[in-house]
């Protein structure tokens, strides 16, 4: 999940106590869940799209209409047991970054973490003035802040938003990119 380089990056800041952003633009835990014997993937009954995995309330939602459903262990088509979930999303980074940095502190922004009584601005101010290791979100965390101890921005799969189906995902990924960029002076 992590390049090497960016692995060593992240090692360096631990150590000289600096802090690290790492963005990526998928929420959830698995992006998707496929059958390995027959090749069905799960998707959403209103929109057709792919179901992500919520590894906290061990739940599917569509994020696209707001669907939930159980999790899935056998294939409704084939029957067979390979029901697979593959893909990265923010938990599963968070989870990842736990095993191979266990003395970071993190702290997770996504539409899963920022609620009324958790606002966006009390978890950057708590990364901010805890001076938290590693910040982990999704482009919520690009607008607009400045950090002065963050010395390093990893982009994980940032090549993924230019599969997105939009004739803008070209310049839209350019712009997140220098965005992402920004918070880091
Ligand atoms: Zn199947
Ligand atoms: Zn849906």
């Amino acid at each position: 999940m992590l390049s090497m380089d960016l692995y060593n990056a992240i090692e360096n800041n631990l150590k000289q106590q600096r802090q690290t952003i790492l963005f990526l633009n998928r929420r959830g835990y698995s992006t998707f869940i496929m059958c390995r014997n027959c090749g069905y993937t799960v998707k959403c009954k209103n929109c057709n799209i792919s179901m992500t995995y919520h590894s906290y309330e061990r739940k599917l939602k569509c994020h696209y209409c707001g669907y939930e459903e159980e999790v899935v262990t056998i294939c409704p088509e084939c029957h067979s047991d390979k029901i697979r979930y593959f893909g990265t999303g923010t938990q599963k980074l968070e989870q990842e970054i736990h095993k191979q940095f266990p003395t970071a502190k993190t702290i997770r922004m996504d539409v899963d973490t920022v609620t009324k009584k958790n606002s966006h601005e009390k978890i950057l101010n708590q990364f901010k003035n805890e001076n938290l290791d590693i910040l982990i979100g999704t482009q919520m965390v690009v607008k607009g802040h400045h950090f002065p101890n963050v010395t390093l921005v990893g982009v994980i799969a940032a090549d993924s938003s230019l599969n997105i189906d939009d004739y803008r995902a070209n310049e839209r990924t350019f712009q997140i990119l220098t965005q992402v960029a920004r918070t880091s002076w």
